[in-house]
């Protein structure tokens, strides 16, 4: 156990962030380099070993919190790190871009700000790295098999590390250019920075995972042919398709999908444009839709130099503290400040969008909206609140609706859908296709990194269990029908 007294004689302290004012000038994460090592230690010590860790399941992974915040308060970090493993794959990505589900399960949040867990793991994982601990595990022996992964993010990439580990031959088709999914097109440098990916997509090569980019399944290579080609298949493809917003004026040009917008910026950041084809610079941008993806829009559209921000959402404003009917350990629906919302800009609350209006050449120019209400469990406009706003540049940030339909991947391969559009699976994350397996956003619905990765985790167990005959040895943490007290 970390200090037991240390929840007592030490606050929740976590990273420093750089200036608002200064970090809108580049690209890199928003912390001040360092900042937390000299903390973390103490911070660690605040875990009471509780006895029965709610944050293992607060955390999709079943990260092993109390165990590695004992190694991190003594300061050995290759135990820690050792530890952290064993249960993700990449805590790098988690510990930047984790919601923290775990922190709202923390058993000392219950009347005291909870342990600063993300902190703490992305401290190890970085510490890991800088000495070297960080290393490739290729397998012992080769098993024969051949698994095609469809689709490079953080669910793909670890379905492909478990069962190369395993000893399978993997593959991993990635429609884009670079591999990563939205680590790499969608989420912003200043929330990860690329690097990042870079350097585990190197320890995977180095264990003898291939990577074939520029490659998309369902029209450059068909689905149920590349079935033929490989002993399995799992399909990682994301739940890429957008919600749309079909108000009159949706077809002026400056209208845009956020992942129309977000990737062109990445673009920019790996070096392929200096400046990007859509752009904020000097424009009223407007932002529909008050979630992470939205606040992406935010913080990017600070960077390049917007005339003012706007992010509208029709829901109410929620409230700064857990709500009654979210009791701990929940993970409640708060009101949260991002780092974009640090830098600036203005946020909407119970409004929505009825029209945009454009200028003689087809440019968006206002955004028409009214406040809406709930009457009788639905939302109604309310009376007499019409009023227009600038929008010269409007991101519609507002979820995604399931996989995408359009390629051919779904219809190729005869895989079922569920009732929501996702590729439904078994508990094994077996579609209906035999040896055609789904982890991440494509089974799951859009969701968040931390699920992609224990979904990719457990799917490579499912696999290794079919293409042996045998009981795997790799880790099972979540089952697709798990409601663990998590988003
Ligand atoms: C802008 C944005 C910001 C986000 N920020 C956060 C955050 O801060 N924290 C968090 O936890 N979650 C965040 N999320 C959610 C998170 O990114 C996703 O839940 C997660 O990436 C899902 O992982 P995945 O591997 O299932 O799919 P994805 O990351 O979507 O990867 C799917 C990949 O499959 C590829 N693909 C699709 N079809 C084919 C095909 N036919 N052939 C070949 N390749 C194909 C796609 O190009 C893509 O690269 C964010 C999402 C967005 C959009
Ligand atoms: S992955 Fe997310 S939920 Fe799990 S320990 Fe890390 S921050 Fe917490």
């Amino acid at each position: 156990m970390a200090d037991p007294k240390g929840f007592l004689t030490t606050g929740r302290e976590t990273a420093t962030s750089r200036p608002p004012a200064e970090r809108v000038k580049d690209w890199n994460e928003v912390y001040v380099p360092g900042s937390l090592l000299p903390i973390i230690s103490k911070q660690a010590s605040r875990c009471m070993d509780c006895g029965i860790p709610f944050c293992h399941n607060g955390c999709p992974l079943g990260n092993l919190i109390p165990e590695w915040n004992d190694y991190a308060y003594r300061e050995d970090w290759t135990a820690a790190s050792e530890r952290l493993h064993a249960t993700n794959n990449f805590p790098e990505f988690t510990g930047r871009l984790c919601p923290a589900p775990c922190e709202s399960a923390c058993v000392l949040g219950i009347n005291q700000p909870a342990v600063t867990i993300k902190n703490v793991e992305v401290t190890i994982i970085d510490k890991a790295w800088e000495a070297g601990d960080v290393t490739p595990q290729p397998p012992q022996r080769h098993s024969g098999k051949t698994v095609a992964v469809i689709g490079s993010g953080p669910a793909g990439l670890a379905a492909a590390q478990q069962l190369t580990r395993a000893g399978h031959t993997v593959a991993v088709y990635e429609r884009a250019d670079r591999i990563g999914g939205l680590l790499r097109y969608g989420i912003p440098e200043f929330k990860m920075e690329k690097r990042h990916i870079n350097r585990r997509i190197e320890q995977m090569r180095a264990e003898g995972t291939k990577f074939r980019t520029g490659v998309e399944i369902g029209r450059d290579i068909d689905a149920a042919k590349l079935r033929k080609r490989y002993d399995a298949v799992v399909i990682a493809a994301g739940a890429t398709t957008a919600r749309d917003l079909p108000v009159p004026g949706r077809e002026l040009n400056g209208v845009h999908q956020a992942m129309e917008y977000l990737p062109l910026s990445n673009k920019v950041q790996e070096g392929d444009y200096i400046t990007a084809p859509i752009t904020a610079e000097g424009k009223h941008v407007v932002v529909i839709g008050g979630g992470d993806t939205g606040a992406d829009c935010v913080g990017t559209a600070h960077r390049q130099g917007a005339a003012s921000v706007t992010q509208l959402e029709i829901m109410p404003r929620p409230s700064d503290t857990r709500p009654g009917h979210q009791p701990w350990p929940t993970f409640p629906m708060t009101y949260k400040v991002t780092s974009a919302h640090e830098e600036g800009g203005e946020r909407v609350y119970s409004v929505s969008t009825t029209h945009f209006e454009g200028d003689e050449d087809g440019n968006v120019q206002w955004l028409h909206l009214v406040e809406v209400e709930f009457i009788d469990g639905k939302l109604t406009p309310k009376p007499g609140t019409e009023r227009k706003i600038p929008a010269q540049l409007v991101t519609l940030a507002m979820g995604f609706t399931g996989t995408d339909q359009e390629n051919g991947l779904v219809r190729q391969f005869g895989v079922d859908l569920d009732a929501r559009g996702n590729i439904a699976r078994d508990a094994d994350y077996a579609t209906n296709v035999d040896g055609v397996f789904v982890a991440g956003d494509a089974g799951r619905g859009q969701s968040l990194i931390v699920w992609a990765i224990a979904e990719g985790r457990a799917a490579a167990r499912g696999v290794d269990r079919y293409l042996t005959g045998a009981p795997s040895a790799l880790p099972y943490p979540v089952r697709p029908t798990d409601r663990a007290l998590t988003v």
